[in-house]
């Protein structure tokens, strides 16, 4: 017997044979089991994926001499005749080639007659689309009044070519794409019919280049099968197809993430001498890392194009420590990059040279980190200072300067005094009067200034403990007004606050920069609850968990006591533009006179070139 190709073979011969277009299927089989077929179907969607192997059955269906049913017997003669394409009265037209007028006369004249011995005379024309103006309009006549025993079945792979005449006289089906997983799936089962030895990863290199269509991955299938001999593996995929193993794929994004040139050269010259195209090459690393976007944003399967199951676990492996807005930047590069590979001359010198800029980008940081990272600077630094002017090392010297501090200096000289370097225990000379006493003036009313630190209370040199070792944070421990460690219980509220906000200026400074405009009240004896009104940039800030636990622990500290906190954040209105170019010039006072950013302008001797307002993530 002559070799039927499997696409021919493994035809779907019932309804639920047909490789996920079960919304089609079964809206069909209700149809019939209820008698309700309508004359005139149009199955639409793209090449392979079943319309025409649905239109069989469907004639089937109609016609098997045990129905109409939905479940055709595939026994009876007319079932068998329809199976081997000799049904007398299922006529299969294809419409490209009988695109002509006289071609849909003579399917008009011969409609009228009866059919042979068949309950039905069915018509299936393909490609329908390609039918000419009068032809369409030959076909609409009989359409508007067809014969009982008529049935036309028409597919499409261009519905949108179909004049709306016709649309309208037809019970419209869409097939979908069928996914990788469902392809790889379908072939598997094949293969083991078959008895041919084949991996899951050479089955799935088959079912990405048949993007979406069963007939082209079992073409493609059978093309391998009878190029090699044994069993089928990457490599001999590879041989036959050529195509681009999903190692490859991980690989590079490896070795742009370790930002190895090396790595990224080797890759393309040996994708390149397998006869890989280039230019699809590149779009098949855009989609790569696409998907790795999705993955990292937590994006679900149905969304990330061409990946069967068992490689999401790798992107998940591969991306766990790779920041999404670092994934983003090489995204954005690489479409940014995309024209001048796709119409350079030489696409592989384009390609190398894009990856290269890609690798030469200073990596992306959230300005959520950038902050973080100043702040841990600076307290890593104002502790390395406190320790410097500690007592018993330099602390008596300080009339001038230490040695230790000059040197230190010396080495950094752009460095600037950091106003945590009060100490508590201190004496009064040993104050640096710049920083500490202009706070103490300006945010903290309640407190003396450092002059009067010899007064050190009791309580406080008793309970060491209850404040927290790091004593050059806490400016309000040791001040002779609260004469315990607590504050006041008749404080009022603002006034506390006011007192809290001064040692959060001490303590991390991009935070007391999100509370600029707020207010504090006490519900009750250990509550306070925070009104701010702020962006939402520094709303989501103040109320990050590490912010939050600091927060909490100044207050502590503050009240003596754990202080219930409770917010009441206002965003600022952003309605109109003018509230946004308000907000942009807020935003940019803001960065100018952040701490932060006039510190790191000092330590690093900078300049501020340009401030941008980048988009909340
Ligand atoms: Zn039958």
């Amino acid at each position: 017997m002559a070799y039927l190709v499997l696409a021919r073979k493994y035809r779907p011969q019932r309804f639920e044979d047909v490789v996920k277009q079960d919304h089609i299927t079964k809206a069909l089989s209700n149809a019939l089991t209820s008698g309700r077929l309508a004359h005139a179907i149009l199955l639409s969607g793209p090449r392979g994926t079943g319309k025409t192997t649905i239109a069989r059955i469907l004639a089937k269906c109609v016609n098997c001499e045990s129905g109409p049913t939905a479940t055709p017997c595939n026994t009876c003669s007319s079932c068998l005749e329809i199976t081997s394409g000799h049904a007398a009265d299922v006529f299969e037209i294809d419409g490209a080639s009988n695109n002509k007028v006289d071609n849909i006369r003579e399917i008009r004249e011969n409609a009228h007659y009866m059919p042979a011995h068949s309950p039905y005379k069915i018509y299936i024309i393909d490609e329908v689309h390609m039918l000419s103006d009068s032809a369409f309009n030959a076909l609409l006549k009989i359409l508007e009044e067809p014969p009982s025993h008529v049935k036309f079945f028409f597919a499409t792979t261009e519905p949108n070519k179909i004049p709306i005449t016709i649309l309208s006289r037809c019970q419209r089906h869409d097939c979908r794409r069928v996914d990788i997983d469902a392809i790889i799936d379908h072939m598997a089962h094949l293969c083991q019919q078959e008895a041919i030895d084949i991996s899951r990863e050479a089955l799935t290199i088959i079912g990405r280049e048949a993007d979406g269509s069963i007939r082209d991955a079992l073409s493609l299938l059978d093309l391998v099968i009878t190029s090699v001999s044994g069993p089928i593996g990457m490599e001999q995929i590879m041989d036959v197809l050529g195509g681009l193993d999903r190692q490859s794929l991980f690989e590079m994004s490896q070795a742009v993430f370790d930002r190895d040139a090396g790595k990224v050269i080797d890759i393309i010259d040996r994708l390149y001498d397998r006869g890989q195209h280039m230019v699809k090459l590149f779009s098949e690393f855009i989609e790569h890392f696409r998907n790795l976007l999705v993955v990292k944003l937590g994006g679900g399967p149905r969304i990330l194009t061409n990946v069967p199951e068992f490689e999401q676990q790798a992107m998940h492996e591969q991306i766990r420590e790779i920041p999404k807005i670092r994934i983003n930047q090489i995204l954005d590069q690489l479409f940014k990059e995309e024209t001048s590979v796709r119409f350079s001359a030489q696409p592989r010198l384009a390609m190398e040279m894009a990856f290269f800029r890609i690798l030469q980008m200073p990596p992306a940081v959230s300005i959520d980190t950038l902050i973080e990272k100043m702040d841990a600077f600076r307290k890593g630094f104002s502790e390395a200072s406190a320790h410097v002017n500690s007592p018993g090392t330099v602390q008596k010297e300080y009339s001038g300067e230490s040695e230790l501090q000059k040197s230190a200096f010396n080495s950094a000289p752009a460095i600037p005094a950091i106003p945590t370097n009060i100490s508590p225990g201190a004496s009064p000379s040993s104050q640096p009067d710049i920083p500490v006493s202009k706070i103490s003036e300006k945010d903290q009313p309640g407190y003396s200034t450092p002059g009067s630190e010899k007064k050190t209370s009791p309580g406080e040199e008793k309970e060491p403990d209850a404040v927290k070792e790091s004593g050059p944070q806490k400016p309000f421990s040791s001040t002779p007004e609260t004469d315990s460690a607590t504050a006041d219980p008749d404080e009022p509220a603002a006034l506390s606050w006011k007192n809290i906000l001064a040692v959060m200026a001490l303590e991390q400074p991009s935070l007391k920069s999100c509370f600029s405009e707020s207010t504090a009240r006490k519900p009750a004896p250990d509550a306070l609850d925070i009104a701010f009104t702020a962006t939402q940039f520094n709303i989501n800030f103040a109320q990050k968990p590490g912010n939050l636990d600091l927060l909490q622990s100044i207050c502590n500290r503050y009240f003596g006591k754990e202080i219930k906190i409770s917010f009441s954040p206002r965003l600022l209105e952003t309605n109109t533009s003018r509230m946004k170019k308000k907000e942009a010039r807020l935003l940019e006072t803001e960065a100018l006179s952040h701490p932060v950013v006039e510190e790191a302008m000092k330590l690093f001797n900078g300049k501020i070139v340009e401030i941008k307002l980048l988009q909340e993530a």
